[in-house]
């Protein structure tokens, strides 16, 4: 992913998790060893129900809570839930790939000597530890050689060639150096990609974080600057001058916040959508010298270049002026250590353990170092990583059962939309053009990325890191004024994760979520509906939801909505926010529904549409929904108890709040809860009675 992340690509999941395997099977050392056992994956359980509890009163406890006791979180993980033993397998199978190809062994093709020499370079601790702050001097120098403001934009274009996007969420580098820049699908014309620039700047997670008064958001606020001002004093600042340096650093990254656009209205493609000429977006910032970071990073000429929010580029314009060079050196220097630190020595990846995943996240230990390697290497090398994973885990077995899977969800929304009174006929055609265009993905790409044109080396892990970036953020740089594949991916294929994504229109399933508990070929369909199921219908609602729908079958920003049908919808759809909008009392944060909208209702029309699926395929085969199983459940109930199976989950608390306030998805317990709670077939299974919790007396249904 460039630095700049899409704003349109709609994820399931994401899993926060990861555990511990017992410390004596790992040893830290790239030498060829006995590979570890593979962990066990869980599979769904039906006796994992509590019948002491009443699933009417709250379905996730009943489903959940036996789970949950049984599986605490691992001191060095932030959350613990059903998919995290699948987490480790499959970064386990990575690892023996990376190993098998770590020795300096002349036989290697020039992939597997990639990958190994990448691996033996991030395992290395001694060389890392010997080598120390000076991996990043040459960077380090390069700041304080400025000369003048003018020259801030050649720093910026080399902070955004050398920082690699997030890996995984807790990873956070969530934003780019100042602003972000990279290619994009063009809103207007999904055929081509334009130039666009983008907002960034911050090293906390979102805006409020800089903004809000309350107790805990000033006690973040006190420790992260304590953390700048430690990262600067690793760095080679003195303590006095680094801790004014924060001070700085703090200032002028509120400021930034301030002229931020706030996540609800980003949502909105149609305030993003802001064409401009280069000249036009010049004059937003006259003090960025725009035409040398172009340059710089070999920018494509664009016919036109989206600018996201301009409110954010005129205010860099004042903060530029307002600030003396001295002040940018420091904010620069804390960006490149900030963006580096998790590839030097313990030192600094101590410190931004403390911070990012300590006190924002709450996790007590970090990561064992082959795991921490292993999401690097995907991260940088992924597609050449991800085809031993696909050999290893994904047949064309399965690969054929998932896509009976997607067609059946498929039918079952064309269906839905076809049974919609509300909607005229004419928007029902369209929806069905639409639905009918849009691709589906399954687990890996047809065509590998080639990643032979970047340099691997056994003696820094840093600079692997650099090279691999700058690759990744000329590859997305490259595809402006060029036409859009639909074949490429923007996963890798062991990510446990899915994505929908309206302007390709596809949508999309890594090999690495097809695995159980999600995806179980020794489960019945009760089960696999459920899990699986949901989350192909989660994806497919995606391009309904409330910004989804503004899409048309394309991909491009064009309504196909009559007047009378997008009111309708609009009305229904109101329903959601209304019912996300609560107190989330594990996290001490209130949960804004309009930010998670598009998830929520995701969520609720995708189980809808899975049990529609399930209905289907059980009266095909001449299977009774209402017929009891040998374990006593009947396959109307099994499909919700496994719906909430694949969201079991212990979080800590400070993930909690942090994800409220940040994450477009709703916390898994209300992703079970709010849906079956809004869903008539869920009180017939467990015949509860209105009034209940688990029975909305005015429960949402849009799809
Ligand atoms: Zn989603």
């Amino acid at each position: 992913m460039p630095t700049m992340r899409r704003l349109y690509v709609f994820c399931f999941r994401i899993v926060f998790s990861c555990t511990v395997l017992p410390a004596a099977s790992f040893a830290q050392s790239a030498s060829a060893q006995a590979s570890p056992e593979l962990p066990k994956l869980e599979h769904f359980d039906s006796k994992m129900a509590d019948p002491a509890l009443d699933p009417c009163t709250d379905f996730y406890q009943y489903a959940c809570s036996k789970w949950m006791k049984a599986n605490p979180i691992p001191a060095d993980q932030v959350s613990w839930g059903t998919g995290s033993p699948l987490q480790i397998w499959n970064e386990s199978v990575l690892r023996e790939t990376l190993e098998k190809n770590a020795a300096d062994d002349a036989t290697r093709g020039a992939v597997q000597k990639q990958i190994g020499d990448y691996w033996y370079a991030c395992i290395d601790e001694k060389g890392i530890e010997a080598t120390g702050a000076k991996a990043i001097q040459p960077e380090l120098n390069r700041i304080a050689a400025l000369k003048n403001k003018k020259q801030l934009a050649e720093a910026i274009a080399r902070l955004h060639l050398i920082i690699p996007g997030a890996e995984s969420p807790d990873s956070n580098q969530t934003d780019a150096a100042v602003f972000g820049f990279s290619g994009q699908q063009d809103y207007d014309d999904a055929t081509r990609s334009v130039a666009t620039f983008d907002q960034g700047g911050m090293g906390l997670p979102s805006r409020q974080f800089y903004l809000e008064n309350d107790e805990k958001s000033q006690a973040i606020r006190k420790k992260y600057i304590q953390h700048v001002s430690n990262m600067l004093v690793l760095g080679g600042e003195k303590p006095k001058q680094a801790a004014k340096d924060a001070a700085t650093v703090l200032e002028i990254e509120t400021a930034m916040a301030k002229m931020a656009m706030d996540a609800v209205p980003r949502r909105d493609p149609k305030n993003v959508d802001n064409k401009m000429t280069l000249a036009q977006v010049e004059a937003l910032t006259p003090s960025l010298d725009l035409k040398k970071y172009l340059a710089l990073v070999d920018a494509p000429a664009s016919p036109q270049y989206i600018v996201t929010s301009p409110e954010f580029f005129k205010g860099l314009e004042k903060l530029i002026q307002q600030h003396p060079l001295d002040a940018w050196k420091a904010y620069l220097r804390w960006q490149l250590l900030h963006g580096e630190a998790r590839f030097l020595n313990k030192a600094f990846v101590d410190e931004n353990f403390n911070f990012y995943s300590k006190t924002l996240y709450g996790a007590e230990q970090q990561q064992p170092r082959w795991r921490r390697c292993v999401r690097a290497a995907d991260r940088d090398l992924g597609e050449a990583l991800g085809q031993a994973y696909v050999d290893r885990a994904f047949g064309p077995e399965s690969k054929a059962r998932v896509l009976k899977l997607v067609n059946d969800l498929k039918a079952a929304l064309q269906q839905d939309l076809q049974a919609q009174d509300w909607m005229s006929a004419a928007t029902k055609q369209q929806a069905v053009v639409k639905l009918e265009a849009q691709l589906e993905k399954i687990g890996y790409p047809d065509h590998w990325r080639d990643y032979s044109s970047v340099k691997i080396g056994r003696t820094s892990y840093v600079e692997n890191v650099q090279h691999a970036s700058e690759f990744e953020f000329r590859r997305w740089v490259n595809k402006i004024g060029k036409p859009i594949d639909r074949r490429e991916w923007y996963m890798t294929p062991p990510t446990i994760n899915a994505y929908e994504d309206p302007q390709t229109n596809t949508i999309n399933f890594p090999a690495g979520i097809l695995q159980p508990p999600f995806f179980d070929k020794d489960q019945d369909d009760a089960v696999n509906y459920g899990a699986i199921g949901t989350i192909i219908g989660h994806e497919s609602i995606h391009g309904f939801d409330d910004q989804g729908r503004k899409f048309d079958a394309q991909g491009n920003l064009h309504d196909w909505w009559t007047a009378q049908d997008a009111r309708e919808y609009e009305a229904r759809g109101k329903c959601i926010p209304d019912e996300y909008t609560q107190e989330v009392p594990e996290a001490g944060v209130k949960q804004n529904g309009l930010m998670t909208q598009g998830e929520d209702t995701a969520d609720n029309g995708g189980m809808h549409l899975a049990f529609m699926a399930l209905e289907s395929a059980l009266a095909r085969a001449g299977k009774d929904m209402d017929a009891k199983n040998s374990d006593g459940w009947t396959p109307r109930q099994e499909f919700f108890l496994s719906a909430a199976n694949e969201w079991c989950d212990n979080e800590r608390p400070e993930l909690l709040r942090t994800q409220v306030l940040t994450d477009p998805h709703s916390v898994a317990k209300y992703r079970v809860n709010n849906v079956v709670a809004n869903m008539p077939e869920f009180q017939k299974a467990f015949s509860c009675k209105k009034g209940q919790p688990m029975a909305h007396e005015n429960a949402c249904r849009l799809w």
